[in-house]
């Protein structure tokens, strides 16, 4: 890990540290929570400290048990592994009541009548000073009374809230007595019998308390928010003292990553779920084949600033190429056109490459050779135009590894579609040694074998948005050619493979979709940057 300043503030504390991820469980998570969590679980481990998974379960109408179990499942798969038990913010559902209780008993919250509404339009703005509420007299008495009350569930929804008592003309929005519970009758997944529940503000630093954490660790949108963090923490008695400590949020281009949007593009089948390998989740990338190390490590390089920056899409790429090299190799064809070779006898061969052309250690892999062969529609053409060095109509060109063939007829249908390609093979140049066959030979195709091959369904996918920065218009900017599904693609026979290179076509994983009758394999990534080499 490079050095950044959270690191730097550790180290000169040179105390013991513990560190959370706390996620809210309303969605899956992106790869936005990947860099909190490489942050995180990473200053654990660099300083021999702890990191605890938190999970932050206080609005229940958006959390599920699904998403509780998925989070998990990522966090690990990603490497990491949290200190003892799964810690969850309803946990400390009746210490953080006590804790409103004696904040009303030091005369700092009151119960509030108030709608959410009215108590906004009181709220001021950056320049005017809020109004004081008509409620912020009470007893403290008839406060205790009336929280009590809240929580036994004497009230509705939206009768009464519990706010702070601070300073209603403070300059940091923040502190204008802000809601510190909310009664919300409704199930929730862990606890039974709470009808009324803390905010965020007042569940989060109090949790930290509760668990020692030294660095709360959170993104830059929180900085206003740590002076009320630390108004808590000087105003209640808590086991321990913690200080917030913000950072930038990772950005990508090309990419939505907060969960509402992410959550619409599910709940529309706009996508195929939280785990669609178009996905900027950590589910999404798994399932589209990208190394967790891709992941971890493009959050390394990225950094930790203060800085709002976005992140090209085509660096993270890059990252998941560096990891995907050591693939090994296989040939496929995804859009076939059938090579028949006249002069070659109804026999096999059995051709020997390497697994990886720079890892002889790898072993050689078993390729059969057959008269029928398939191509790719696109390394034929009848009549080349300039550049072109693949197969053409009385051209040559070299089939990997095996032969260099010479296109003698483009067999048409009714419709003039071309169907076939009859060809003559030439037994001297076996193996790729530029021999007699007059001239050379500039073109490689990748070929398969029609007789022994395995079907595959390949998945190919493209960037989710077509704009730079899809915001919250997100919908308008949807590419509508993001996934493109070729059911009957071929690839040599391999043992079981779970990711590989295809020469010349990319990087591929196979589907969990996959059956004993359907292969499905996911375009994890092309070889080079296509957008960028178009620039
Ligand atoms: P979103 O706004 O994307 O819905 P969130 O912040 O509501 O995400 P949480 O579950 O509350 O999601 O986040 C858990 C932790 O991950 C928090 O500490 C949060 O600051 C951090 N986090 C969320 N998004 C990013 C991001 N894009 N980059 C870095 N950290 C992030
Ligand atoms: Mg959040």
């Amino acid at each position: 890990m490079k050095t950044n300043f959270i690191q730097q503030i550790v180290e000169s504390s040179g105390k013991p540290i513990i560190t959370r991820f706390p996620p809210e469980p309303n969605g899956y998570l992106h790869i936005g929570h990947a860099k909190a969590i490489c942050l995180n679980f990473g200053l654990a481990q660099k300083f021999n400290g702890k990191c605890f998974l938190r999970f932050d379960d206080t609005n229940p109408e958006k959390e599920s048990v699904e998403y509780i179990n998925a989070i998990q499942e990522d966090i690990k798969w990603l490497g990491f592994q949290w200190d003892g038990e799964v810690k969850y913010a309803s946990d400390y559902f009746e210490t953080l009541f006590e804790l409103a209780v004696e904040l009303i008993k030091k005369n700092l919250a009151f119960v509030d009548d108030g709608s959410i509404e009215e108590i906004r339009s009181m709220r001021g703005t950056l320049t005017e000073p809020g109004k004081e509420s008509p409620f912020r007299t009470r007893t403290i008495d008839e406060n205790l009374e009336l929280f009590y009350q809240m929580r036994e569930g004497k009230f509705n929804d939206k009768d009464k809230v519990l706010r702070a008592k601070i300073d209603m003309a403070s300059g940091n929005m923040n502190l204008r007595d802000p809601i510190i519970y909310r009664i919300k009758k409704m199930n929730h997944p862990r606890t039974k019998n709470w009808v009324i529940y803390p905010t965020y503000d007042f569940a989060h630093g109090q949790s930290d308390a509760i668990e020692h954490i030294t660095h709360s660790i959170c993104t830059l949108e929180f900085e206003d928010h740590r002076p009320l963090y630390d108004w808590f923490v000087e105003n209640l008695t808590l086991p321990s003292k913690p200080k917030q400590y913000e950072f930038s949020r990772l950005n990508l281009d090309y990419t939505v990553m907060s969960k509402r949007a992410l959550l619409h593009l599910v709940e529309n089948n706009i996508v195929n779920g939280w785990d669609d390998p178009r996905m900027p989740t950590i589910s999404g990338m798994r399932r589209r084949g990208y190394p967790a190390k891709a992941i971890t490590r493009m959050c390394e390089l990225v950094g930790v600033t203060k800085k709002n920056t976005v992140t090209k899409l085509s660096f993270l790429e890059e990252c998941v190429r560096r990891h995907l090299e050591d693939s090994p190799r296989l040939m496929a064809v995804l859009r076939p056109i059938k090579v028949i070779i006249t002069n070659y006898k109804d026999k096999e061969e059995t051709l020997t490459p390497l697994v990886h052309p720079q890892k002889p250690e790898f072993g050689r892999r078993n390729l059969t050779f057959t008269k029928e062969l398939f191509i790719e529609q696109n390394d034929f053409m009848l009549k080349p135009t300039k550049g072109f060095h693949r197969l053409s109509l009385n051209g040559l060109v070299r089939l990997r590894y095996a032969y260099v063939i010479r296109c003698d007829e483009a067999v048409k249908d009714e419709e003039g579609n071309i169907v076939e390609l009859k060809c003559t093979y030439f037994p001297e140049t076996k193996g790729g040694k530029p021999k007699e066959c007059g001239t050379k030979i500039k073109g490689i195709i990748h070929w398969v074998s029609c007789k022994k091959n395995t079907k595959i369904e390949a998945r190919i996918y493209d960037r989710l948005f077509l704009n730079e920065n899809p915001g919250k218009d997100f919908l308008k900017h949807l590419n509508p050619n993001s996934l493109e599904i070729i059911k009957d693609a071929r690839m040599e026979k391999a043992g079981n493979i779970p990711s590989c290179q295809f020469e010349r076509l990319g990087f591929f994983c196979k589907d969990p979709d996959s059956t004993n009758k359907n292969l499905v394999m996911n375009k994890i990534i092309s070889l080079r940057d296509a957008y960028n080499l178009s620039k």
